[in-house]
């Protein structure tokens, strides 16, 4: 069956310079690793469509579908706090844009399709393994609930890649609701072009905020939808580990899938990244980090804001303030879910940090500890034992709440995953996927669909043995 793929291309209307033109390059042989059967209906697509071999040709890059008017989007970055002011899609490229089911429109992006004129050296490749990693973990974070780009398909491209050994290629059709990022601000600001910073608030408003106005009415909105974006990570035990501000979008999605991992035993510092040598991007510190990004965004929006620097300051920094608040009702109350408590109460935060902090010393398990203080919710004894000096506190917390308990512990229980993706499972089926297993993948893949169903293989919800040693992840570039 013929595969039509209805595209728009508003931002390739956009002026050049917020891009170059140019179509993906091609690979010898193409094979289908995987497709998104769910997200390709939301999106309109035939799913055996984009399985043919036609479709598997258009995801591999050897063939422009029809409508398509492919593009490279230029950006910058604050990379680990430097400033680079050229970036850039180095290995990906944007097909166009699709109407998704909720009327929104989706990018439908190729990453790992070749060079472009900001490769800088870079072979515009990626490996399979991280490819689909990526595909697993934004996977899970979309079924967690939680704002992600999405992965359409994984093709591998017959053609092998250098990176400290030699590695088999592949390419991501990443959907994002756009790629535009708080970096793409900061490449136009970096160039004092003005005019091309206006069109870029304008085409953001219109896609992602259309009710809100001008460059504050943006700033304001990013603002609040990365505190919640992040409050969200924090609640589950998600490490980004590279929010350079290249990798904040302004949408509000996770984006990036490189270093990124989901902690096991919990800990504030807890760092995955070889590269992130000083902790920059640890758990503990991405909520000041996204408020450190946000502040670049706020300074490429200023000459936008007010023509008088101090005025436009003053209304950024304002706007700026609210970040604490939107991100600390957005933390308590997901941790007041997370613990069944349905008013907020005084004296909450400190139960909550107090819970954390025993949680730390006693190297618990961040996930199996909230599972396993909802099934405490009716049932006592299932209590961590570790907790035992909190437990009582919590109890007598939960006496105030008009829930019965049967009712808390469904609520509880819809917001503390049993399953998130473990770091030992995912290697595991990656090594085997790399192998030309995809069955692992796959098996993992429908457990981390259902992340709030105990899944009948218990081995998924547990943490890894003991004496792995320290989990490590690398950019995968
Ligand atoms: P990332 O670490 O994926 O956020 O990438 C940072 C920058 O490096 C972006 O401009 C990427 O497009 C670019 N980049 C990453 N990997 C490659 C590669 N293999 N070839 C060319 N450019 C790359
Ligand atoms: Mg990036």
């Amino acid at each position: 069956m013929a595969l039509s793929i209805p595209f728009h291309n508003t931002y390739a209307t956009l002026p050049e310079r917020l891009f170059a033109r140019l179509a993906p390059t091609k690979v010898r042989a193409p094979r289908l690793l995987q497709v998104n059967t769910g997200l390709a209906e939301e999106l309109g697509l035939d799913p055996a469509a984009l399985a043919s071999p036609e479709g598997v040709e258009i995801l591999a890059g050897n063939r422009v579908p029809a409508g398509a008017d492919p593009v490279a989007q230029a950006y910058a970055g604050h990379q680990f706090g430097q400033f680079n002011p050229q970036l850039g899609d180095g290995r990906a490229v944007l097909l166009g844009e699709l109407i998704a089911a909720d009327g929104a429109p989706r990018d439908l992006q190729l990453k790992g399709s070749g060079p472009t004129p900001w490769s800088r050296g870079g072979d515009g490749r990626a490996a399979i393994g991280p490819v689909l990693r990526e595909y697993l973990i934004s996977e899970a974070m979309h079924a967690l609930g939680i704002p992600t780009t999405r992965a359409l398909a994984a093709v591998a491209t017959g053609e092998e890649i250098f990176r400290d050994e030699p590695q088999p290629g592949a390419v991501l059709t990443r959907i994002a609701r756009s790629h535009l990022r708080v970096g793409t601000f900061a490449y136009f600001a970096a160039r004092q072009d003005t005019d091309a910073l206006q069109v870029l608030v304008d085409y953001a408003l219109a896609r992602h905020y259309p009710q809100a106005e001008g460059a504050l009415g943006l700033l304001a909105a990013v603002t609040a939808r990365q505190a919640d974006l992040v409050a969200q990570w924090m609640l589950v035990g998600f490490i980004h580990g590279v929010m350079n501000t290249d990798n904040t979008a302004i949408s509000g999605e996770t984006i990036d899938y490189g270093p990124c991992a989901f902690m096991d035993q919990y800990h504030p510092d807890t760092v995955f990244s070889s590269i992130d040598r000083g902790g920059r991007y640890r758990y503990g510190h991405q909520p000041r980090i996204i408020q450190w990004n946000l502040a670049r965004l706020a300074e490429a929006l200023l000459p936008l804001i007010a023509p008088d620097p101090d005025v436009a300051v003053e209304q950024a920094q304002a706007v700026l303030a609210g970040f604490a608040d939107r991100f600390n009702a957005a933390w308590l109350g997901g941790l007041g879910r997370k613990l069944g408590l349905s008013v907020a109460q005084e004296g909450d935060r400190e139960l909550i940090l107090d819970l954390l902090a025993l949680m730390a010393e006693t190297e618990a398990d961040f996930t199996q500890t909230f599972r396993a203080l909802t099934a405490a919710a009716v049932q006592a004894d299932a209590a961590p034992a570790a907790l035992v000096a909190w437990l009582p506190r919590w109890q007598a917390r939960l006496a105030a709440e008009p829930m019965p308990p049967a009712v808390r512990q469904a609520g509880m229980a819809a917001a503390n995953p049993a399953v998130i993706p473990r770091n030992h499972l995912v290697e595991e089926a990656l090594a085997a996927a790399a192998a030309g297993d995809m069955q692992p993948f796959e098996a993992l893949l429908a457990v981390l669909r259902r992340p709030y169903e105990t899944p009948a293989d218990l081995r998924y919800t547990l943490p890894p043995p003991a004496g792995q040693g320290p989990y490590r992840t690398f950019c995968g570039t």
